[in-house]
């Protein structure tokens, strides 16, 4: 096997895989290296699979406006199914929350989402199992899909492959180190060289930077919980509902199931999250509390890290100080969603060439630049 690659992405979930298609369309010899034997073992396999236009910070938002005409296309018609299949949103509020509603009226307003505030009335007609004695109103928000993630990363790796991408499992990058303007990449299974390394590592991003000789950028990876139920509610056009402060969310999971969360955020450290019982306890809870869907028992429940930079915008670009050390992590949690759009960027950053306009635009927003001389955040036990 050839060892030298133009560009070796650390990372075979939904950020690595990604990158690694859009470097191979634009002519890259690209290897991707993941320690797991599944590249969806992590973040990428445990997501809500939500399209939601209106989340995150102004910037994850333009990300995924970007990222939409790729999804659209179910990603380049390598999917073999649709990657998008529509599911509004709907935002919910009790009595002394509804100033939390007129929040998501205007952050549809930023991201030109169609959506409308209803009455208790209307919000109950769209999701019956809501408790009106609950509820205070709710704002619908159109536009909203959930995600084929499965068929879209695998639709990744079948793009990737078809550029002539290599795709290592079961390899964890142990040693990054530098020789003139090539990395040597020593991997668990021999060794690799390259002129850059994309870290695509996720929650270990600031892992892999610390073994290439970079600066932390201070990466929060947040625990988030989720847990599956049996409902007799004819659900499956029910919207994804969202607490409008974002305290629980449910949606549809096939026949007669529906998924919950209590949307938590718990600082953890790099690793295979599990879910403890009293994450899902308290969305349990909260669930109950807003509806009659009277939840006693759980069917399934996992827990994955949604990764974070200390300003909550994804980091993308070549690390300021180490020279072809190249960033695409903290899509903490819209990664999915805007895919498309950030590896077109990196891609672009990667092989010196202009990406689209609306992706262009955001290439100093994303740059790890805006870290340098920043002291990173440390990280507190879970
Ligand atoms: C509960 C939950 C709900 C979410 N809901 C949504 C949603 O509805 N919509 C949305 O868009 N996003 C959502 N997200 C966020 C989304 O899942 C993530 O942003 C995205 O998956 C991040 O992808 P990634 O490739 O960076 O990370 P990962 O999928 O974690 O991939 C990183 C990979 O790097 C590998 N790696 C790390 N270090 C090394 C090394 N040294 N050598 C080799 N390999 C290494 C790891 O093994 C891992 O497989 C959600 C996330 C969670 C947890």
């Amino acid at each position: 096997m050839n060892d030298a690659y133009d560009v070796v992405v650390v990372g075979g979930g939904i950020a690595g895989i990604s990158a690694a298609y859009a470097l191979g369309q634009d002519g890259a010899r690209v290897a991707v290296v993941e320690r797991e034997a599944t590249l969806t073992a992590h973040s990428t396999g445990r997501s809500a699979a939500q399209f939601l236009a209106s989340y995150g910070e102004p910037a994850n938002r333009r990300l995924s406006a970007a990222s939409r005409a790729f999804l659209d296309s179910d990603a380049d018609g390598l999917a073999d199914r649709a990657v998008l299949i529509p599911r509004n949103v709907l935002w919910v509020a009790p009595d002394g929350f509804d100033g939390h509603l007129q929040e998501r009226i205007e952050a549809n307003q930023v991201t030109v989402t169609e959506c409308e505030l209803l009455d208790v009335e209307r919000t109950v007609a769209i999701c019956a199992a809501l408790d009106p004695e609950w509820l205070a109103g709710g704002v619908i928000e159109y536009g909203g899909f959930d995600i084929d993630v499965a068929g879209l990363h695998q639709a990744y790796v079948r793009g990737a492959r078809a550029e002539g991408v290599t795709i290592l499992r079961e390899r964890g990058v142990r040693e990054l180190r530098q020789q003139g303007s090539d990395w040597r990449v020593e991997t668990s299974e021999g060794r690799l060289s390259c002129s850059v390394v994309v870290n695509a590592a996720g929650a270990w991003a600031d892992e892999l930077a610390a073994v290439a000789g970079a600066q932390a950028v201070g990466m929060r990876p947040l625990r988030r919980t989720i847990f599956t139920f049996s409902t007799s509610f004819d659900a499956e056009d029910w919207p994804l509902v969202i607490a409008a402060d974002e305290s629980f969310y449910f949606k549809p999971e096939g026949p007669g199931q529906l998924l919950g969360s209590p949307a938590d955020e718990h600082l953890d450290g790099p690793c295979d999250a599990r879910p403890r019982e009293v994450d899902v306890a308290r969305g349990i809870e909260a669930v109950n509390q807003a509806t009659r869907l009277d939840i006693r028992s759980i069917r399934s429940k996992w827990a994955g890290l949604r990764t974070f930079a200390p300003d909550r915008v994804p980091v993308v670009g070549f690390d300021p100080v180490v020279p072809g050390f190249f960033w695409c992590a903290g899509q903490g949690g819209t990664g999915i969603q805007t895919a498309p759009a950030i590896s077109t960027l990196a891609a672009a950053l990667i092989s010196g060439e202009n990406p689209p306009e609306d992706v262009a635009a955001l290439a100093s927003l994303l740059s790890p630049q805006r870290f340098a001389g920043v002291a990173a955040v440390q990280l507190e036990g879970p």
